[in-house]
């Protein structure tokens, strides 16, 4: 059953895809990685479909890769999650990557897919909300190309809450790559 939730959510990721590439271009920006590499921000993701396609992804390494990647994250969880349930954000690379490139790169959630560039969310109501894009970018000497990450995030909320309603999933979740590994 979960075929069909995957396939809908590959063609949503390949939206986003080809959406940020074509405003990429449109900047002559290209991601070549960077001091401030996004894969150290502390991100959390609020998704169970894509929980479930990031570990599907996971489950098609080999084995030697995947006892890597859990152990880093076994560290990770350690040093951002402390006894006191304080959250740290250290800027500690994501266990899923190594070397510069994602292990797991088609497997990616949204948030990795849709980082780097300005962009905006429009609410029903509301002035739109907008985000600035990376410093690697140098964005800021740029004119804005009109970037809504809002429909995405309406087809994911739509895509997530049938997920939900088939696997009976009721909890929130708010978790960064690591604790979705574990
Ligand atoms: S899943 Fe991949 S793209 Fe996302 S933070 Fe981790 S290494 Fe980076």
């Amino acid at each position: 059953m979960t075929d069909t939730f995957f396939k809908a959510l590959k063609t949503l990721y390949n939206d986003m895809d080809k959406t940020w590439d074509k405003i990429a271009a449109g900047y002559n920006f290209i991601c070549n990685g960077c001091k401030d590499n996004c894969c150290t921000s502390l991100f959390f993701h609020h998704t169970y479909i894509e929980k479930d396609y990031l570990c599907h992804g996971f489950n098609k390494l080999d084995q030697d890769q995947k006892k890597t990647i859990l152990t880093r994250a076994d560290i990770y969880v350690k040093k951002t999650f402390s006894e006191n349930l304080k959250t740290k954000a250290l800027k500690i690379i994501c266990p899923a990557n190594e070397n510069g490139q994602c292990l797991l790169y088609s497997f990616r959630p949204m948030i990795c897919r849709l980082h780097g560039l300005p962009h905006e969310l429009c609410k029903p109501g509301a002035e739109p909300i907008k985000g600035p894009g990376c410093d690697a970018g140098l964005f800021d000497e740029k004119s804005y190309i009109k970037f809504d990450r809002t429909p995405f995030y309406k087809q994911m909320a739509q895509i997530e809450m049938k997920f939900r309603q088939d696997f009976n999933k009721t909890d929130k979740i708010k978790e960064t790559i690591a604790q979705m590994l574990i």
